[in-house]
């Protein structure tokens, strides 16, 4: 089992934000901003690659969940969601999980 895996089976301890039959939303463990918790799918996916069109409801629910959340933590002034893929787009856990980035100023490009 993946460690996304096992947080969203409860054997690994996370600091969880909501939880429902599809979605586990926690704070990550090495926050990048004031507000920084990840979006991920119960069902394991590796890579956004892997996602099917079966799987189209399931990727709204993890963006709906991803902003009311955001707007729950008060980053209604702006946030940031991202999705890396692979190991070029800076991937490290292979399990996929939306980035919730808030309350703090982001730029652009990221790196
Ligand atoms: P990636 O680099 O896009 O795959 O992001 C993986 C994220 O998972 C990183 O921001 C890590 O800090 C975070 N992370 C890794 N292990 C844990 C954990 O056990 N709990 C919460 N977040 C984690």
């Amino acid at each position: 089992m993946c460690l996304f895996c096992k947080i969203a089976a409860g054997e690994i301890p996370a600091r969880i934000l909501y939880e429902d039959d599809q979605v586990v939303a926690f704070h990550d463990i090495a926050p990048q901003a004031p507000v920084h918790f990840l979006v991920i799918p119960k069902k394991h996916i590796a890579t956004l690659n892997d996602l099917d069109t079966e799987d189209k409801l399931l990727a709204g629910h993890i963006l709906f969940t991803a902003q009311r959340l955001a707007r729950e933590l008060g980053c209604e002034s702006g946030f940031r969601v991202v999705m890396n893929c692979n190991e070029q787009g800076g991937q490290t856990v292979y399990h996929i999980h939306m980035h919730v980035l808030g309350q703090r100023q982001m730029h652009w490009p990221p790196g």
